[in-house]
């Protein structure tokens, strides 16, 4: 096995060196097999180290961490270390207590977007304002309706569940704007997918004022 010494900070500060093996390793931008440069590590939460990596293809020269375990008295190469966690989008309690399947796909869809799977986000959000809608309409709802509701089509239940105009409203919008992601044919062409997170966003809001509402008159009604 080859080895290669890299540079790392000891706890004391000091500036020290470990050798590691020296593998040859697919680049995870551009999909070459090479041994890349290996410019310093620190350890990470697995005990193992995370070492900074460049791509050697002269065509590429990405950065990337590479992590390595130990293994019979020396460090060799386990896996590329997946890119910066992705941003999540926090919802309210209001939102994630009526619906945390809607919570959990719609950043799904939020993941496929910062990877530039634009094709497929579009779907996601309109799985997930399915889930937005439905919960919301069952969470006023006596059990025994629920199923109803659950087998129904997307666009009647707005049409004769909701009752609050602004939510039936957007609501209705949003599922034209999404529908638009799933079929061949776009309806609303000079619509894309930003519309479709910004009208979810409003729709969102309505649900939330909404329940804030009622809550308050349940709390607070006249004298
Ligand atoms: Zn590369």
């Amino acid at each position: 096995m080859e080895y290669v010494h890299v540079k790392y900070i000891d706890s004391s500060g000091k500036e020290s060196y470990e050798s590691i093996q020296r593998a040859s390793i697919k680049c995870p931008f551009c999909g070459v097999q090479m041994i890349p440069e290996f410019y310093f590590l620190c350890e990470n939460n697995e005990r193992g180290l995370s070492v900074f990596c460049q791509c050697t293809n002269p065509k590429c020269n990405h950065a990337f961490i590479s992590e390595y375990k130990y293994w019979k008295d020396t460090y060799i190469f386990d896996k590329i270390a997946p890119n910066a966690a992705m941003e999540r989008k926090q919802f309210s309690d209001i939102i994630n207590s009526i619906s945390p399947s809607f919570c959990e796909i719609y950043n799904q869809a939020y993941e496929a977007q910062q990877m530039n799977l634009s094709q497929i986000c579009g779907v996601g959000y309109r799985k997930a304002l399915e889930f937005l809608i439905k919960d919301y309409i069952m969470s006023s709802m006596e059990d025994e309706k629920k199923e109803g509701i659950k087998q129904k089509n997307l666009a009647k239940c707005i049409k004769e569940d909701i009752s609050s105009q602004n939510v039936k409203a957007v609501a209705a919008r949003a599922t034209w704007l999404g529908n638009d992601e799933t079929h061949y044919v776009r309806k609303w062409e000079d619509k894309d997918i930003r519309d479709l997170i910004g009208i979810i966003d409003l729709t969102i809001r309505w649900i939330e004022s909404e329940i804030e509402t009622k809550r308050l008159l349940e709390e607070m009604p006249e004298q």
